[in-house]
C-alpha cells in the first residue's frame, strides 16, 4: 500500500527540509521506530523544534483531516510514535536538558534518558528514570517511569514539577499542581492522551557515584534466589535497585541478578548481603555509565514482542513460574525481567496520580525478540503463554509503558479512574486527536 502524500505550501514554507515526505532519502529512517516489527508509513514526518512548530503541525494535520502521532524516543512497543497516512510530530530537535540554579532541570519533549542523566550528573544530581539510555524522557515520564532508583526516589513522574503542553487546539500552557490539578494528575500516568509536552521541569535529587553489580546463577538455583529476593524485598534498603533477568547469553539460560546501590558506596556490601548472591562483578561508577550498561541488549530495529505484568509478591509460586518459562525459551533472545518496585513508589497515595498499581512490589516483562521473522509465531506463543501464567500469579495490573494496544485499560485502571481520565480528555481533546497505545477516549461530563 502506498501512503498518502501531502505537499502543502504552509508545510513546506514553514518546515522546509524539516518536513520529511515519502520519496525523501531520509524518509525510511525517519519513520522507523525502536521495534522493528512496526512498519507504518506516515504521510509526513515533521521535525518540530519548539511549541510554535508543534501548534502549526497540529493545525495543518487537523485542517487536512489527517491523523497525528507524537514521537519522543520512539520506544513504545506497539509503535505509537508513528501513524499510517498521517502526520508524525517528531520532537527530536527538542533534545536538551538544562540545569537551573534552583536545582530543577528543564528537559525538552524529545530528550532521551542519556541527555537527562548526563546533565544532572554534571552537578551531582539525578532524576529517577529508566534503565536504558536511548529511551525517550517524554513517553517514559507521561506513563510513570521506573528504574534503578524507584524504591528510593519514586517514579519519574513523582519528580515532575510542570509540563509545557501544546493542546489539540494549538494552545500552549504550563500545567502544574496549582494551575490545573486535574490535568496534572492525568498527565502522570496516561499523559500521552492530552497534548504534546514540549518541556518538562523536574526536581532533582543528590546523587554521587553508585555501586553496580551482577551475579550469574545457574537455572537449577534460580527459583531459590528469586524467592529469596522476594522474601527480603520489603526489608531491603530503598537505595538498592534490583533487576533479575532470566536470559540466555550463551547456550543455556541463566539468571542474571543486577543491582545498583545509590547511597554511600561503603555500605554496598552490607546492603546486598540479604540477597545471598554468588560472587560476581562489582564496580563503583558514575550513574550515567550504569545507565548505558544494557543499551546493547535492546538495539533499535530488533523484532520485539513484550508483555508486562505486576507482582504483589515474589514467592515460590511466582519464582517457579518464571524459571519454568525460561526452561521453555524459544529461539532468538527471550528474556524474563523482574524489577524491584515498592518503597517510595508506594509512599505516594494511589489517588495522587493517574498511574495505576503503585502497591505492586515487582514489575515483570516477558520479552521475545529475534532477527528472523520466521521465528515470530513461536516467540509470540511462548510470550503469551508464559505471561498468562505469571500474570495469573500477579496483581492483574501491568506497567502501562510496556503494554501493547491489547490491554484492557478500563480493567487495569478501574472504572472511577478511567471515567475521570475520559472527562479530562473531553476537556482537553474533545476531537480525540491524540491516540497513544493506552488510549483514553473523550467523554463529556454527565
Ligand atoms: C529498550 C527499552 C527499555 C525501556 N526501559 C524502561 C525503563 O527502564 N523504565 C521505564 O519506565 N520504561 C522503560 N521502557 C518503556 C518506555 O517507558 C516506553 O516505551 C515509553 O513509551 C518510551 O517513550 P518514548 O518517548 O521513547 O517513546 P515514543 O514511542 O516516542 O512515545 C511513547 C508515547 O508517548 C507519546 N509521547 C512521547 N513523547 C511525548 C511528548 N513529549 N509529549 C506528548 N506525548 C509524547 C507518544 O506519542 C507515544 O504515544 C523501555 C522501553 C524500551 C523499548
Amino acid at each position: 500500500m502506498t501512503a498518502t502524500t501531502i505537499r502543502l505550501p504552509a508545510l513546506e514554507r514553514h518546515f522546509g527540509d524539516r518536513a520529511i515526505l515519502p520519496g525523501d532519502a531520509r524518509f525510511e529512517a525517519a519513520r522507523a521506530v525502536w521495534n522493528g516489527t512496526v512498519d507504518t508509513r506516515p504521510a509526513a514526518v515533521l521535525r518540530c523544534a519548539d511549541a510554535a512548530d508543534v501548534a502549526l503541525a497540529l493545525r495543518i494535520a487537523r485542517a487536512e483531516g489527517l491523523p497525528v502521532a507524537v514521537r519522543g524516543g520512539g520506544h513504545q512497543i506497539a509503535g505509537a510514535a508513528v501513524v499510517a497516512d498521517g502526520v508524525v510530530l517528531d520532537l527530536s530537535p527538542m533534545r536538551y536538558a538544562d540545569i537551573s540554579a534552583d536545582g530543577t532541570v528543564s528537559v525538552g519533549g524529545g530528550a532521551l534518558l542519556g541527555d537527562l542523566d548526563r546533565a544532572t550528573d554534571r552537578v551531582g544530581r539525578v532524576v529517577p528514570a529508566g534503565t536504558v539510555s536511548h529511551t525517550g524522557v517524554g513517553g517514559l515520564t507521561l506513563g510513570g517511569g521506573v528504574g534503578w532508583l524507584s524504591p528510593r526516589l519514586g517514579l519519574t513522574c513523582d519528580s515532575l514539577i510542570s509540563v509545557d503542553l501544546v493542546t489539540a487546539a494549538g494552545e500552549t500552557r504550563t500545567v502544574d499542581a496549582g494551575t490545573d490539578p486535574d490535568l496534572f494528575w492525568a498527565l502522570r500516568g496516561l499523559g500521552a492522551n492530552f497534548g504534546v509536552a514540549t518541556r518538562f521541569v523536574f526536581r532533582t535529587h543528590p546523587q554521587g557515584p553508585v555501586v553496580a553489580g551482577r551475579s550469574e546463577i545457574p537455572l537449577d538455583r534460580a527459583a531459590e534466589v528469586l524467592t529469596r529476593i522476594g522474601a527480603c524485598a520489603a526489608e531491603l534498603p530503598r537505595a538498592l535497585g534490583v533487576l533479575a533477568r532470566l536470559e540466555r547469553p550463551a547456550a543455556v539460560p541463566v539468571l542474571g541478578v543486577e543491582w545498583v546501590w545509590s547511597a554511600d558506596p561503603a555500605d554496598a556490601a552490607a546492603a546486598i548481603r540479604p540477597l545471598g548472591l554468588p560472587a560476581g562483578t562489582v564496580r563503583t561508577r558514575r550513574f550515567p555509565a550504569v545507565q548505558t550498561t544494557v543499551d546493547h541488549r535492546f538495539p533499535h530495529g530488533g523484532r520485539y514482542y513484550l508483555k508486562p505484568a505486576q507482582l504483589a509478591e515474589l514467592g515460590p509460586a511466582q519464582a517457579e513460574a518464571l524459571v519454568e518459562g525460561a526452561t521453555r525459551f524459544p529461539a532468538g533472545d527471550p528474556q524474563l525481567e523482574v524489577l524491584r518496585l515498592g518503597g517510595a513508589v508506594a509512599d505516594v497515595p494511589q489517588e495522587a496520580t493517574a498511574f495505576p498499581g503503585r502497591a505492586a512490589a515487582f514489575a515483570v516483562n516477558v520479552t521475545a525478540s529475534a532477527d528472523d521473522p520466521a521465528l515470530e509465531a513461536a516467540q509470540r506463543r511462548w510470550a503469551r503463554e508464559t505471561h498468562a501464567v505469571i500474570a495469573g500469579l500477579g496483581t492483574g495490573g501491568a506497567y502501562l509503558n510496556f503494554a501493547d494496544r491489547e490491554l484492557d485499560l478500563a480493567t487495569v485502571l478501574g472504572a472511577p479512574v478511567h471515567d475521570r481520565l475520559r472527562r479530562v480528555k473531553h476537556r482537553l481533546d474533545p476531537d480525540d486527536v491524540f491516540r497513544p497505545a493506552q488510549h483514553i477516549t473523550p467523554r463529556p461530563e454527565q
